[in-house]
């Protein structure tokens, strides 16, 4: 067994050392103390939904106790105070991706309802029969029936980049498909199902020749490395609270300033708009022209406190932890009769994706739950994903930074006996 890391990294900004001691960091997380079926939680699904820091949910019920209203309307001492703590999670976020400006962080639902606001908004008005969009064969589903929704109303052209055997994203092959009926490339920056890390800035740089604009999925990126708006100079970048270790209902979509003020709203309500008559209405700038009605108010305090919990503990520190369970999962998981991996691309965030010859990924899913290990079994909503690859499932393990060398091991002794029952 290996020890688990304590080790000392650059933080975000470069400048000074800090040290990432996991078992400290699991004490900021209640709920890894539960045990399941009276053994200690083993927690591997946190590409599905990562558990949230004690700062994280503190942050939320202090709202809740001592700033709570509705935002942006009230002239009441707790409504400004409660759109001042919401205005300031949207500067933190800001931040967080390095955006040029606040104005570019829209606060929505989560990944999903990013994307399909892009379709509804931005595909609606600029995209037209013929019009070509390019996604890729690792697509989630959110990345992919939004625009089929889009082709049905539209008669867009979709097309499809294609992966290697290993999960690799195919360079030459996406460059292939660009055309000059090209205007959207929607790709993301991690799959969920496989951990392949995709080659962004090559993408964007291609997409950006050719006169396309940029949509990157980052929902599975933002908890696992430091995304930079500016540096990457892409147009839209999609992600969900909940899976950067803060809360469901709030995510959010990054959009150029000089882009959103080309869309047209999403949907109609409160806080979006200037005037309202009967006969006609005006609309507020970005980002308040797409968030209709009240928004999530206590989740964007939440997230807020999510993005300074990644920014203290320091992105790299974190993903250089995150790097060597990888890298020991895939060993011990690789050394086992029966397994096999599914996705070995170059560069992959710590998930793992496997099949056991024999046994059914729900069954693997199942029994590991016995030992308090929780993974994830299925399509992984990337079922184009798992017909590219000839599969019907996978079972997946995915890390947190709250996971241990230890967390490994017992996931390896636990498939040991799975391939015994079924041997
Ligand atoms: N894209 C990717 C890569 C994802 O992993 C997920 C969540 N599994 C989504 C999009 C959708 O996110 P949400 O369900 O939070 O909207």
């Amino acid at each position: 067994m290996l020890a688990s890391t304590s080790r000392t990294a650059m933080n975000d900004e470069g400048r000074h050392s800090v040290s990432f001691d996991v078992h400290r960091v699991r004490e900021d997380f209640p709920i890894l103390k539960r045990r399941i079926r009276g053994r200690p939680l083993v927690y591997l699904d946190s590409a599905a939904s990562a558990q949230k820091p004690k700062a994280v949910l503190d942050a939320m019920q202090v709202a809740q106790e001592t700033i709570y209203a509705n935002v942006h309307r009230g002239v009441h001492t707790l409504s400004q105070e409660a759109t001042d703590a919401f205005e300031a999670a949207r500067e933190k976020l800001r931040a967080f991706i390095n955006a040029a400006s606040a104005d570019e962080i829209i606060f929505v639902r989560g990944a999903t309802e990013d994307i399909n606001l892009v379709a509804a908004t931005y595909g609606r008005k600029f995209l037209s029969a013929g019009d070509e969009i390019i996604l890729s064969e690792l697509e989630h589903h959110s990345n992919i029936v939004p625009w089929q929704l889009l082709q049905t109303e539209k008669g867009i052209v979709i097309k499809v980049a294609p992966i290697d055997d290993d999960g690799n994203f195919l360079l030459p092959a996406f460059e292939k498909l660009l055309s000059p009926r090209t205007r959207l490339v929607a790709i993301t920056h991690v799959s969920n199902a496989l951990g392949t890390v995709t080659p962004v800035r090559a993408i964007i740089e291609a997409a950006h020749r050719a006169g396309a604009k940029v949509l990157l999925d980052g929902c599975q990126a933002v908890p696992h490395m430091a995304v930079d708006m500016q540096a990457l100079d892409v147009d839209f970048y999609a992600f969900s609270g909940h899976k950067m270790y803060g809360p469901t209902g709030i995510g959010v979509l990054y959009g150029k300033k000089e882009l959103l003020a080309t869309m047209p709203p999403y949907q109609g309500g409160g806080e979006m708009i200037s005037t309202v008559t009967f006969a006609k209405s005006t609309f507020k700038e970005p980002p308040h022209r797409f968030e209709a009605g009240t928004p999530a108010i206590v989740e964007a305090i939440g997230l807020g406190a999510a993005a300074d919990y990644l920014t203290a503990l320091g992105r790299e520190a974190v993903r250089a932890h995150e790097q060597a369970l990888l890298a020991y999962a895939s060993q011990r998981l690789s050394a086992l009769p029966g397994l096999q991996i599914v996705g070995r691309a170059a560069e992959k965030a710590a998930i793992v994706s496997f099949v056991m010859e024999g046994v059914h990924a729900h069954d693997i899913g199942t029994i590991l739950d016995r030992a308090g290990i929780a993974v994830r079994a299925g399509h992984h909503c990337a079922q184009p994903l798992m017909e590219r690859l000839g599969l019907a499932a996978t079972a997946r393990a995915s890390f947190g930074l709250y996971n241990t060398m230890e967390d490994v091991d017992a996931l390896a002794d636990a498939l040991k006996i799975v391939r015994e029952i079924f041997a």
